[in-house]
């Protein structure tokens, strides 16, 4: 048989699935793949379900149903200041994941170079190279994920494209500054390109820390598209909704790459995520603040079984260093270890890079948990390594 595409045939099955397929195998907790364990609010599910039942189930509009459409554009002025057309500057997707695929066809043409920041979501640099663009990779390094300002610029040039960048960032946690945004803004003006920003996080951030749309910064109104998810506003993660935010001029593209990918969105999610969008702000106070101190939970005790915890402004995610508990393997064989002996999963953060010179002693774990869980969680990791002592884990194996 001929070769079938050799990009996809060289690209693995993502981590997550991976790591949540062990978890099940070992009856591990999961603390890998990022999904709470309790569901989204009652309203918000409710006119989902109403949804289905009164009727109408065919196909909505293309870009998404109107009542879904107002309320993204509601929710940008309420949140940002932003001006937002519903009719001509929202396009509703099957997922911020879609979203992601949908704005980078837009704008990308084969050759076209696209800025990529490490430690990456996983589905990014695989859709650059099937889009035949040219990936330009920069990397933030730990502990503290500052954006390394010379590097972000020399990887700009006159082929550069398009940036696409994750605030709050998975798995990192980091929250881009104003500073850091106004920095970006101005290579994006500078070399007449697009941005693609995945903002899926936007109301998951702690400690005071704001998220930013690098729309709302000056010059960047017409150049950004701008992603967010229900999956993560309204802890609904199989619902697959995503939603795009751009100007007019660039709508009709993401649109056409709708039309090729999905076309439309199941209407029902659609209608009880309109719903989610113009609840109170008690609400979105209520997610980031019930998220935090999870974080806070999880931290705590991390910390104390002698993981380096690195510090989490944002997302569902706490980096953690293994390498204080003693452990001299690498993170992949951490994380397998966990799950297997400990019954505790969590992802190995050099999935998050392209290269095999990736920092590999840092594992990622989600708190999105009930608090028994995760708890419990702590208490096996705590057997586990009582169980080893503290000697180095890896030379005994
Ligand atoms: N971007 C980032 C950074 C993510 O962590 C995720 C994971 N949910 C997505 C995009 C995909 O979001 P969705 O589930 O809405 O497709
Ligand atoms: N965004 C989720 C994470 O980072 C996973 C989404 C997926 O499984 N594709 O854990």
């Amino acid at each position: 048989m001929r070769p079938q595409n050799a990009l996809l045939s060289a690209t693995g099955t993502t981590i997550f699935t991976v790591m949540s397929a062990l978890a099940n195998q070992h009856q591990a907790i999961n603390l890998g793949q990022g999904f709470p364990d309790y569901d989204g609010p009652d309203d918000v599910v409710r006119a989902a379900a109403d949804a289905l039942l009164d009727g109408r189930n065919q196909y909505p509009p293309m870009t998404g149903v109107p009542e879904l459409r107002n309320a993204v554009a509601a929710h940008n002025g309420r949140f940002y200041g932003l001006e937002v057309d519903p009719n001509a500057e929202v396009v509703v997707t099957s997922g911020a994941t879609e979203a992601i695929t949908a704005c980078l066809m837009a704008v990308l043409n084969p050759g076209d170079e696209c800025v990529l920041i490490e430690p990456l979501y996983d589905t990014y640099l695989p859709v650059v190279k099937l889009l035949g663009a040219v990936p330009k990779l920069v990397r933030l390094s730990p502990p503290n994920w500052e954006l390394p300002r010379a590097e972000l610029a020399a990887a700009f040039g006159p082929k550069t494209k398009a940036i696409l960048f994750n605030t709050p960032m998975n798995p990192t946690g980091k929250v881009f500054t104003a500073a850091e945004l106004a920095f970006i803004a101005d290579l994006i003006a500078r070399h007449d390109c697009y941005a693609i920003c995945d903002e899926v996080y936007e109301h998951l951030t702690f400690d005071g820390w704001k998220h930013i749309p690098l729309m709302t910064l000056p010059g960047m109104r017409e150049r950004c598209m701008r992603i967010g998810s229900a999956g993560k506003t309204f802890s609904l993660t199989g619902w697959k909704v995503g939603y795009i935010t751009c100007d007019r001029s660039l709508a009709p593209n993401v649109a056409k790459a709708h039309q090729n990918l999905t076309f439309t969105t199941p209407p029902n999610l659609q209608r009880g995520v309109a719903v989610g969008l113009v609840k109170d702000d008690a609400y979105f106070a209520g997610l980031s603040s019930h998220l935090q101190q999870k974080r806070d939970r999880l931290a705590a005790g991390l910390a104390r079984l002698g993981f380096g915890v690195l510090e989490t402004k944002g997302t569902y995610f706490i980096t953690t260093d293994v390498r204080p508990l003693g452990w001299n393997g690498d993170d992949v064989s951490f994380c397998r270890t966990l799950t297997e002996e400990a019954k505790v999963t969590a992802i190995p953060v050099t999935a998050f890079y392209a290269s095999e010179d990736a920092p590999s002693h840092y594992a990622r774990f989600a708190f999105c948990k009930g608090d028994a869980l995760l708890d419990e969680a702590l208490a096996r990791m705590e057997r586990w390594l009582a169980a080893r002592g503290s000697r180095p884990v890896a030379a005994a194996g």
